[in-house]
């Protein structure tokens, strides 16, 4: 057996996507939100029977490697691999060639590997890197937790001087890379003095680095990789390559501004945190974790200056439809400090409980809004323009919130404590404008499919409906040549065996996957309402008995005028019996 076929005999995609998503059971299939595409009800259907799966939102499908490839954002050689390892599957042949591209990545991701290990060794055993070992020591960071994050030291010497390769690039020439290769990989040795934190990708590999000074005089305090063509700041997160199972088991995801606070906080204990590295919270990174988990929480400084990130960070996940949280840090600036913090004040356990006792961000934004007025000495009503302020601050956060029973909570709390009728805040509400955003597409539309389509959906989705269906309809009838070639397929494979063979469009890609999305589709149409399937049929059957006649007046109507142009009186009067006969 080749061994494509046996991981996916060994593979069941329900399992392999369930540690991925949550699925439900809905029909004989599973459902899940679409980790492809954002969206609110799911739209991302698996099959268990077929082992294929596929989204109506976005239209993304396959099998269990198509998943793994877009899941893990790998290349089919390379989800063949983590597949065979999880299958036990040993791959024996090489049956593929690295490509170009892919052996230059994978020298990039060598350089930066081999780079951060001579860090590392650098920070644990060299003389010069004493000083940061003993930064990080102080900070409470333990040895096996920087072994972990491959924690490291550039040291003064790193520094490259004009003409001469520094002694990493002299290390990494010698391994066999060229100055190019280095170049492109990032140039590890534009770091020194530096305390080194590699980056690494969802697959564990490293892609880029931060440079933190100890040298408070030293300028900027934090250094970064620049993009190429392995790292790009805007969608990689700090951490996510060894948190994925703590946010899974977890389901949520906690985010901090620093690694230093992803590091002490994955010391204690809570594993599930990521950071953004060199750049603020992006669209993407959000999109990235909506894929493990819809809860977020965020531990982000939130003191005048960090406010304006931390808003933006907050809206943003709220527009994309998270549960938002926020960690409470007390007086303390960063969870690093609050776990550096002496017990019995401080300390991991300070930590810990901060992550429980989060509270969701509307709430906060609702005790800034009214902290003013509240914290007054005498309780006198709120006048009508602190009413007008404190709506003109929540507002605008209601407006964004895409779940409409959540928002309806909101608006009725407000219109609680500012004493107002809900009708008045509906109506300010209203008022607010839009931000723009992306609406979630839904699921599939009857509109959305051809009668065609929706006919052969029927009737993959229920064959039984074949025994009637084709005394009426007839191959010739459909238009589309691959629905046709379905159509024809179905009816001889009913003829023979009376039903459906699960295998029947497994030698045709093309065949397979539409008939899959049919299937799905019909799933989805009729899955509460499976009394409309007769009803459907009816009218489709009517559809394309009238869009037959149609085609063959247009077609009679042709003949005709030709026939009356050459004035072949005796072709002519066939051609008009032919017709009668034929709509009649
Ligand atoms: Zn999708």
């Amino acid at each position: 057996m080749d061994e494509v076929e046996e991981i996916k005999r060994r593979i069941d995609i329900v399992d392999l996507i369930s540690s991925y998503l949550t699925l439900k059971k809905a029909g004989s299939n599973y459902k899940a939100i679409c980790p492809f595409h954002q969206e609110k009800t799911p739209s991302f259907m698996v099959s268990a029977e077929k082992q294929i799966f596929k989204c109506f939102g976005c239209g993304e499908g396959g099998d269990i490697f198509t998943f793994t490839e877009k899941m893990e954002n790998l290349e089919f050689p390379e989800a063949l691999r983590l597949l065979a390892d999880r299958a036990g599957v040993e791959l024996k042949r090489r049956s593929f060639k690295p490509e170009e591209g892919k052996d230059r990545k994978t020298k990039l991701y060598q350089i930066n590997d081999l780079s951060a290990r001579v860090f590392h060794k650098i920070l644990i055993s060299h003389p010069a890197g004493k000083i940061a070992l003993e930064y990080l020591k102080k900070r409470g960071i333990s040895s096996e937790t920087m072994k972990e994050f491959m924690i490291g030291y550039a040291p003064a010497f790193a520094k490259a001087t004009a003409g001469k390769p520094s002694y990493l690039t002299k290390f990494l020439m010698q391994r066999g890379f060229t100055e190019e290769e280095i170049k492109n990989a990032g140039s590890p040795d534009r770091f020194f003095k530096r305390i080194i934190f590699p980056i690494r990708n969802r697959l564990g590999q490293t892609i880029a680095f931060t440079g933190r000074v100890l040298d408070p005089k030293q300028e900027p305090k934090y250094l970064n990789t620049p993009d190429t063509i392995i790292f790009h700041k805007g969608t990689v997160l700090y951490n996510l390559d060894q948190a994925r199972g703590a946010i899974k088991q977890q389901n949520a995801v906690i985010v901090v501004e620093g690694q230093m606070d992803v590091i002490a906080s994955h010391q204690t204990g809570v594993q599930n945190v990521v950071a953004s590295s060199g750049t603020a919270l992006t669209a993407d990174h959000l999109q990235i974790l909506y894929r493990y988990t819809p809860n977020i929480n965020f531990a982000f400084d939130s003191d005048s200056a960090g406010l304006i990130t931390a808003k933006k960070a907050y809206e943003m996940a709220i527009t994309l439809g998270f549960n938002v949280k926020m960690v409470l840090l007390e007086d303390y600036k960063d969870p690093g400090e609050m776990i550096a913090a002496n017990p019995p004040a401080g300390g991991p356990k300070l930590w810990q409980e901060a992550v429980t006792k989060a509270v969701p961000v509307i709430d906060w934004y609702f005790e800034i809004a009214f902290q003013k007025t509240e914290n007054r000495k005498e309780k006198i009503e709120l006048t009508s323009q602190e009413k007008k302020e404190i709506a003109k601050e929540i507002l605008p956060i209601i407006k964004i919130i895409p779940d409409s029973i959540e928002q309806a909570h909101y608006i009725n709390l407000l219109a609680k404590r500012l004493g107002v009728n809900e009708d008045i805040v509906f109506d300010a509400l209203s008022k607010v404008n839009q931000q723009k955003r992306d609406k979630p597409r839904e699921a599939v539309k009857r509109e959305q499919l051809s009668t065609e389509q929706l006919l052969i959906a029927i009737l993959l989705y229920r064959p039984a409906k074949i025994t009637p269906i084709k005394e009426k309809i007839k191959e010739d009838d459909l238009k589309d040549p691959v629905l046709k070639k379905i159509y024809s397929t179905l009816l001889e494979e009913y003829n023979i065996n009376g039903k459906i063979a699960k295998s029947l469009f497994d030698a045709d890609r093309e065949l397979k996957n539409l008939a899959a999305s049919l299937i799905f589709a019909a799933e989805n149409l009729y899955f509460d309402e499976q009394d409309k399937i007769d009803e459907d049929l009816k009218e489709l059957i009517k559809h394309i008995a009238s869009a037959k006649k149609e085609a063959l007046k247009a077609h009679y109507a042709d003949e005709i005028k030709k026939a009356e142009k050459s004035h072949n009186i005796a072709k002519l009067k066939k051609l008009i019996e032919e017709f009668q006969d034929a709509i009649s």
